[in-house]
C-alpha cells in the first residue's frame, strides 16, 4: 500500500499524528527533497529505505512503489505542506489505479497556513473581506488565461500567491492592474515555520525591492489584501455577547 502523506509546512511536529505513524511503519519514503524538512526522515525506522523525488521522473517514483508494493512493503510518498495544494499527485494516482495499487491521502498543514501563523494572522476578516484566493503566477506551468492574477486582484480579497517568488515585479504590476492600490499591504513569508523563516510586511509595489532586500529568491508565500494589515475589521457574530447561536443564548434576544 502506498500513503501519499503530506509533511507539513517545514517544521518537523507540524505533520499530524497519523502522518508521523505512518512514517514510523514506512518500509520505503520517497519525499519531496526540495521542500520536506529531511528532519522529518528521523521518524522513520532503521531498515526504511529513503529516496529523494526531487531527482526522480514520475516513472521513476512509481517504479520505486511497484517494487515495494510486489514486495509486500509499505510505501510513504511524502510531499510538502497539504499534497492537494500544487502536489502533482494526481498523475501518481492515476499510475496507481492502472497498476492496481492501493493508496490512500494523509492530509497536511499546508504552507499557507503556516505563513498565516508565522504573521498571526487572520485571512477572512469580517467586513474587510471573507474569502481566500489562492493562486500562482504562470511559469513553466501555465496558468489559464480566465485565472489572471489581475482577474483575481479585482475581488479585492485576501490572496495567497505560491511559486512567484522569482516573478514578483511582474506581480506587483498585474496586482496593481487588476485594481489594488500600489499602497495595499503584502506580506512575504519565507520559510514559514522553519528555523530560519523570516516574513516580511511590504506593500503591493514594493514586493520585489523587498525580497531582492532580503535576498529571498524561493520558497516563499506572498500574501496580499487590505486583511494582511489586519484592521478595519468587526468584530465576529459568533462571539457577540448581543447574539444567540445554536450553542449559547445573547443577551440582545428573547
Ligand atoms: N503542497 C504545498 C505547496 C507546494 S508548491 C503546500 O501545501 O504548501 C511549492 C511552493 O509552496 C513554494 O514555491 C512556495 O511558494 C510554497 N511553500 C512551500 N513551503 C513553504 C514554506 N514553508 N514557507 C513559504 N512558502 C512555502
Amino acid at each position: 500500500m502506498v500513503h501519499i502523506v503530506g509533511a507539513g509546512p517545514g517544521a518537523p511536529d507540524l505533520i499530524t499524528v497519523r502522518g508521523k505513524e505512518l512514517l514510523e511503519r514506512a518500509d520505503v519514503i520517497i519525499y519531496a527533497g526540495s521542500l520536506v524538512n529531511p528532519a522529518l526522515l528521523d521518524y522513520r525506522k532503521a531498515q526504511c529505505q529513503v529516496y529523494d523525488s526531487a531527482k526522480m521522473t514520475l516513472e521513476e517514483v512509481i517504479a520505486v512503489m511497484a517494487e515495494a508494493e510486489l514486495k509486500g512493503k509499505m510505501t510513504v510518498r511524502l510531499h510538502t505542506g497539504d499534497p492537494c495544494i500544487y502536489g502533482a499527485i494526481r498523475e501518481q494516482m492515476d499510475e496507481l489505479e492502472v497498476r492496481g495499487i492501493p493508496y490512500d491521502v494523509c492530509p497536511g498543514v499546508s504552507s499557507f497556513c503556516g505563513a498565516a501563523s508565522a504573521l498571526k494572522m487572520e485571512y477572512t476578516l469580517p467586513q474587510v473581506t471573507q474569502s481566500v484566493i489562492i493562486t500562482r503566477m504562470a511559469g513553466r506551468t501555465p496558468v489559464p488565461d480566465r485565472e489572471s492574477i489581475a482577474s483575481f486582484a479585482a475581488h479585492g480579497a485576501t490572496m495567497v500567491i505560491f511559486l512567484s517568488t522569482g516573478m514578483l515585479d511582474k506581480l506587483s504590476e498585474e496586482l496593481i492592474k487588476g485594481g489594488y492600490l500600489p499602497n495595499t499591504p503584502a506580506a512575504i513569508v519565507y520559510k514559514a515555520t522553519w528555523e530560519d523563516e523570516k516574513t516580511i510586511n511590504c506593500t503591493v509595489e514594493s514586493l520585489g525591492a523587498s525580497a531582492r532586500r532580503e535576498n529571498i529568491k524561493k520558497t516563499a508565500l506572498i500574501l496580499v489584501g487590505n486583511a494582511v494589515a489586519q484592521n478595519g475589521y468587526e468584530r465576529s457574530k459568533l462571539y457577540d455577547p448581543v447574539f444567540s447561536t445554536e450553542y449559547r443564548k445573547g443577551t440582545g434576544e428573547e
